[in-house]
């Protein structure tokens, strides 16, 4: 969940809103003299329902708890977060502008002392006469010099202060090279250099910067991979080594290949596979997909066989338990179902990695290499294949296990062909009846449903709102509008009140000023800016990315729709404050239909959109 849902989803507009204004009751909802004009009569609401404000008087404006402080305090969007997630409670890492700019610059030197160093690095290990086992690992690896050159491999010689005395040497102070995770600090607070004999791989950003390093060991010491620990500019939790020279490839192939290995990413580039990234550390985690996903929406995790002992599967599964959100594997499939399922995983050879494989391909035939892409398997058949593999499947406690680790994942298919699909293939491989695990499932439902009710009718947790927060069709059209800049054309009509939700607000009126997303990025607050990531990975079904003339009609009928609902919202709550005044109120009962209805909304306005075309060209060519 995004820091704004979780505020959103902590505090009550009602509550928000009364600390500025003196509300009195209106059947369920609330009204007061609106606090933005002078009136006599009350015409700013408060509806509890939808978390939202209006005023129906001479502003004519409303929004949610975002945009009511942003107004009532005079503040910006990322002011207004801050003080809405000091009363929620909810902890914010951004900092305040000052000290980000000190951040900024230091940020920079980092940048600049680890191409510094890996300039030297490089120099060493082409040159140096202590480099020779390195550049003879390198050789027998198999790497060109080509390559050697591209990713600026490199070399740290044995010594405890070569390269403090280098960067020294060059103006830079200790503190500064503690700082890029460079030198390791002694408990006497003297310093040495981190990286000694060893292979090193510069990792880089997307922009290509060089944000930290990975060493490999040449003799055996231990670790044998030794990384940059967590700077300023380098989390490894977010980093992917090659993305730099990748994500061409990735965006021209649509399709990004992860693998476990440096070298893996080396062979691959080397032989014309360019779309091929490495996670740094021992598991892949979300913010690596993430990151991955903005250049497509096609991965394929590529993890070897076998590893230290332990078995494939179990290793693997172990991996996805580490970067599913809790519980396991639940969020990531509904993960994977908003992006139309296309993270695959690929199961490389008993005893080989990414590295071996694509040298066996050179030498055998190179029409292999699609073939090894096409067999990889759909993420939920490994999550299947994984959560079974360890149980004995005969005895009746395993049974139960599996079905209580799938049952979620299934109820959670939208698809009931998908859903059919994959209870017939539960049933199979349990040896179980098939009804039986429908069954189950039902009841799997009810109570999840009965779960979900109870914690909305909780009167003092306002958690009633996550429809609200989430609105699809102000995120498809936006989604919609960040990916193709060039549908601004379509979205003229379209005004920042078009959108109820703040987070999108912002983003749309911020877009609107300047449509190039790098630059919107920038202008961002952090938290934005994972709302905007999110956005610009949202994945669109073919029809609409392979054809222009679709995308510019769904563009049109999103900015209809958009339209359609702020009247019919307006008419809505009108009809609802007259109905108040004549005393029938109550309304609340539909929440729990309406929280299922959203889930739905994505996919059923798919449909509607290409729908609509389809009656407009009709009616076009009917009229013609
Ligand atoms: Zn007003």
């Amino acid at each position: 969940m995004s820091v704004i849902d979780d505020v959103k989803q902590r505090l009550d507009v009602v509550q928000v809103v009364s600390e500025y204004v003196k509300l009195q009751k209106a059947g369920h909802n609330y009204k007061a003299a609106c606090p933005f004009h002078s009136e006599k009569n009350p015409s700013f609401f408060v509806f509890p329902d939808k978390q939202s404000w209006h005023c129906f008087g001479a502003c004519g404006t409303g929004g949610d708890i975002f945009s009511f402080i942003m107004k009532k305090e005079g503040v910006d969007f990322a002011q207004a977060l801050r003080l809405l997630a000091g009363k929620a409670g909810v902890p914010l890492d951004t900092k305040v502008a000052p000290e980000k700019q000190a951040q900024n610059k230091e940020r920079e030197k980092l940048y600049e002392i680890n191409e510094a160093a890996a300039a030297y690095y490089h120099h060493i290990l082409l040159n140096a006469s202590e480099a020779a086992p390195a550049r003879n690992y390198v050789a027998e690896r198999g790497l060109s010099l080509e390559t050697i050159k591209n990713f600026q491999l490199g070399f740290a010689p044995e010594g405890w202060e070569t390269i403090k005395k280098y960067l020294k040497g060059k103006g830079y102070e200790e503190k500064q090279l503690l700082d890029a995770g460079l030198l390791v600090k002694r408990d006497d607070g003297s310093s040495y250099d981190r990286f000694r004999n060893r292979l090193i791989f510069p990792i880089r950003n997307g922009q290509g910067q060089a944000i930290g390093f990975g060493g490999r060991a040449l003799d055996d010491s231990l670790p044998k991979y030794l990384n940059s620990p967590q700077t300023l500019i380098y989390d490894k939790s977010s980093s992917l080594y090659g993305i730099d020279r990748a994500k061409t490839a990735i965006r021209e192939n649509d399709l990004a290949i992860i693998t476990e290995g440096y070298m893996d990413v080396l062979t691959a580039h080397q032989y014309g596979y360019k779309n091929v990234v490495a996670f740094s550390g021992t598991s892949i985690v979300d913010k690596q997909i993430v990151i991955s996903k903005i250049l497509s929406r096609n991965l394929i995790l590529a993890l070897d066989a076998d590893a230290a002992g332990e078995g494939a599967v179990s290793r693997s599964a172990e991996m996805l338990d580490k970067m599913l959100p809790v519980p396991p594997f639940y969020g990531w499939v509904k993960y994977e179902d908003a992006h139309k399922a296309e993270v695959k995983i690929l199961i490389l050879p008993q005893g080989k990695d990414l590295d071996d494989v694509i040298k066996d391909l050179i030498k055998e035939d190179s029409l292999k290499w699609q073939k090894l892409i096409a067999d990889a398997k759909p993420m939920v058949d490994f999550i299947f294949q994984s959560s079974i593999a360890k149980l004995d499947t005969t005895s009746s406690r395993d049974k139960s296990i599996a079905v209580e680790r799938l049952l979620p994942l299934l109820a959670e298919m939208k698809d009931p062909l998908r859903q059919a699909h994959y209870l017939e293939r539960l049933a199979h491989l349990l040896k179980i009846d098939e009804h039986f695990l429908i069954d189950t499932l039902r009841k799997f439902r009810t109570t999840e449903r009965r779960r979900r009710g109870t914690t909305s009718a909780n009167s003092l947790a306002p958690v009633a709102v996550t429809v609200v927060s989430s609105s699809p069709l102000e995120q498809y059209c936006l989604a919609l509008l960040l990916q193709y800049p060039e549908l601004k054309s379509e979205s003229t009509e379209l005004s920042p009140e078009h959108f109820e939700n703040t987070e999108n607000r912002e983003l749309f009126t911020k877009w609107y000023d300047c449509d190039d997303v790098s630059k919107l990025e920038d202008s961002l607050d952090n938290i934005l800016k994972e709302h905007l990531n999110n956005l610009l990975c949202r994945a669109f079904p073919s029809i609409i990315t392979d054809n222009e003339s679709v995308r510019r009609a769904t563009m049109e009928d999103c900015v209809i729709r958009l339209q359609e609902r702020r009247l019919r919202n307006l008419e809505s709550q009108m009809q609802e404050l007259l109905a108040i005044e004549a005393e029938i109120g109550g309304a609340a009962a539909g929440l729990a239909k309406l929280e299922e209805q959203g889930l739905e909304i994505t996919k059923q306005l798919q449909d509607v959109f290409i729908r609509q075309n389809h009656r407009r060209r009709q009616v076009k060519s009917d009229v013609q």
